[in-house]
């Protein structure tokens, strides 16, 4: 470890007290500077590519009712037991659900849910402006996560084919993503600086110089 000792300061530093004029002119340089600090929350910060923020279900436009078909794969992946679902048999043998809730207090957000959904009906939206001084506010039942995505949809202009950048990364081939989430990766997401992507783009290229050499012979 590198000290550094301060130099002795001379009799007439002392008897001026440089360090404080030092400090007042800084003081002064700042007060004439353009702040760094975000008004929020009249200045909302800009969202990065694949956060992961409040959980909706996702509508689906012909039904208007939830896309969730109850096969429980959410629920059963769940590292915090926070999915709660119930359901009974319709008349073709479908699952009709009764219930779908998220105890968004005990989610850690890794997003496990979104991932095994084999028909993209619950995800993760970029909305993180959820805090409440009521705990039942935060327990999303059905309609709360129908809603959660009718607020998102109408603030960001998006629709059911929304798919969070996170499963989307950067180059990743349509093999590797999940089932739910294989459809054209829109443009705007192969901006750079989206981290998420770099390991994959990074092992596909890889195995794309170990194909070539295999080919090239
Ligand atoms: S993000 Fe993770 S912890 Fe939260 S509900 Fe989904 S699976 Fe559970
Ligand atoms: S994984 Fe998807 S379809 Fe299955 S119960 Fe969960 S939200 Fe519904």
């Amino acid at each position: 470890m590198k000290l550094h000792y301060k130099p002795k300061r001379n009799l007439l530093e002392t008897i001026l007290q440089v360090e404080i004029l030092q400090g007042l002119a800084l003081t002064l340089r700042k007060l004439f500077s353009p702040p760094i600090t975000r008004q929020y929350p009249q200045e909302k910060p800009p969202m990065y590519p694949g956060f992961r923020g409040q959980h909706a279900l996702v509508r689906d436009p012909l039904t208007n009712e939830s896309k969730c078909v109850g096969c429980m794969r959410c629920a059963t992946v769940c590292p915090s037991r926070c999915i709660q679902i119930r359901f009974h048999e319709g008349e073709s043998g479908e699952r009709v659900i009764d219930q779908y809730s998220i105890e968004a207090l005990r989610c850690v957000f890794c997003g496990y849910c979104v991932e095994v959904c084999p028909v993209g009906a619950i995800t993760m939206t970029e909305a993180f402006e959820y805090a409440s001084y009521e705990r039942e506010t935060i327990f999303f039942d059905q309609e709360a996560l129908l809603a959660n995505w009718d607020h998102f949809c109408a603030q960001s202009g998006h629709d059911e084919t929304y798919v969070n950048p996170f499963w989307r990364p950067r180059g990743a081939r349509e093999s590797t993503l999940p089932a739910s989430q294989r459809m054209k990766v829109p443009d705007d997401w192969t901006i750079e600086g989206q981290f998420v992507g770099t390991r994959v783009r990074q092992a596909q290229e890889s195995e794309d110089a170990r194909h070539a050499e295999a080919v090239n012979g």
